[in-house]
């Protein structure tokens, strides 16, 4: 991914811009440039987006030893890469619309680039319990990445908040590390999948501490222990851990649209499995499209069907002449 970093190669008009390079925008790349469409992925971060710092990946098709988050995102970049999509690091600032065109400007580069169609694949980014001392000790005890954080806990205490796959599953991975992991859970009974129940409640390092919330995260310069209260009786106690993970679900990253195609109450961009966004041309793919299972599975389906309609619009509305 060397040439990630180098943008002075990005051109000024292309058939498509996909914003956000993880699964769903890699996808969409691959499809679109394997149909000789000019197209280019802005990213603004690494490539890859949420699987790149997933510590293992078990239930994508094809890969049944399970594979490294970080290896999945690789062969997704590398596989748009080969059929033609640039991938590059920037951050896109505005979108405009020109007649049929969207104009893409992005930060630090003086031209703005022009579309024919966008596909946006931003992607979430976690959510916050809002407690007091989470902020504070964000980076010292407060983490919302297992893969990134884990390491540092060894034969350590930690918790890992949420009732979902996250929580679950990433609170297993932490159990590699830790010496003993609290899920803490706000109501009595959990979303995650069967399967990582199951294995969880047969892991004697986890322990479950349901219908409870965090208060608040406590400690002088880093965390020593998180103060719980239970939601039902409304009483408090203080448990003690070195780290607490919080794992309660995502939040979309749409400020940049919200004035420019339809988003739901939560900030998730309206589109049904066509992917088509509000606005004829602008396609949503992945995570921050309004759906019911966000996964890497179907962050690529999004991806391809982004791919193909945005295909189609472009040859209905540009090719016509
Ligand atoms: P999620 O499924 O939305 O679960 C969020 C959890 O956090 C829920 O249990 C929720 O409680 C709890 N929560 C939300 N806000 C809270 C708050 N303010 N305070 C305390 N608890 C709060 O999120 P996720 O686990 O990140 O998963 C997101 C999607 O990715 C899901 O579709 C999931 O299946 C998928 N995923 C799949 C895999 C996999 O297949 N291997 C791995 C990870 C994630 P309630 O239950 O009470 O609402």
């Amino acid at each position: 991914m060397q040439d990630f970093f180098n943008v002075q190669d990005i051109q000024d008009e292309y058939d498509i811009v996909i914003l956000g390079a993880g699964p769903a925008g890699l996808t969409a790349g691959m499809y679109a440039s394997r149909d000789k469409l000019k197209v280019l992925i802005l990213e603004k971060q690494f490539p890859g987006g949420y699987v790149a710092i997933t510590e293992w990946v078990e239930n994508y098709p094809g890969f049944f030893d399970g594979i490294m988050g970080a290896d999945l995102s690789e062969k997704f970049y590398h596989h748009a890469v080969k059929f033609g999509t640039l991938v590059r690091n920037g951050n896109c600032t505005k979108i405009e619309l020109d007649g049929d065109y969207k104009i893409v400007h992005i930060e630090n580069r003086a031209n703005p680039v022009k579309a024919k169609a966008v596909i946006i694949g931003f992607g979430c980014e976690p959510k916050r319990l809002d407690v007091p001392g989470e902020s504070r000790f964000y980076g010292r005890g407060v983490s919302f990445c297992a893969t990134c954080d884990g390491s540092f806990y060894k034969d350590r205490v930690v918790a890992s908040v949420g009732g979902g796959d996250s929580a679950i599953e990433e609170g297993e991975y932490l159990t590699r590390f830790a010496s003993k992991v609290y899920v803490i859970h706000r109501r009595d009974s959990f979303r995650a999948s069967n399967l990582a129940m199951e294995r969880a409640y047969a892991n004697p390092k986890m322990e479950f501490i349901t219908d409870t919330v965090v208060d608040s995260v406590n400690g002088e310069t880093k965390v020593t222990g998180v103060t719980l209260k239970n939601v039902k009786t409304g009483e408090k106690r203080d448990l003690e851990v070195d780290g607490l993970f919080v794992f309660i679900g995502h939040t979309a990253k749409t400020e940049l649209v919200k004035d420019l195609v339809k988003t739901d109450e939560w900030g998730f961009i309206v589109a049904d499995e066509s992917t088509k966004t509000s606005v004829p041309g602008i396609f949503v793919a992945g995570d921050v499209r309004t759906k019911e299972y966000k996964q890497i599975t179907t962050a690529v389906c999004d991806g391809t069907v982004a791919a193909k309609n945005a295909e189609k619009y472009i040859n209905e509305t540009f090719v016509k002449a």
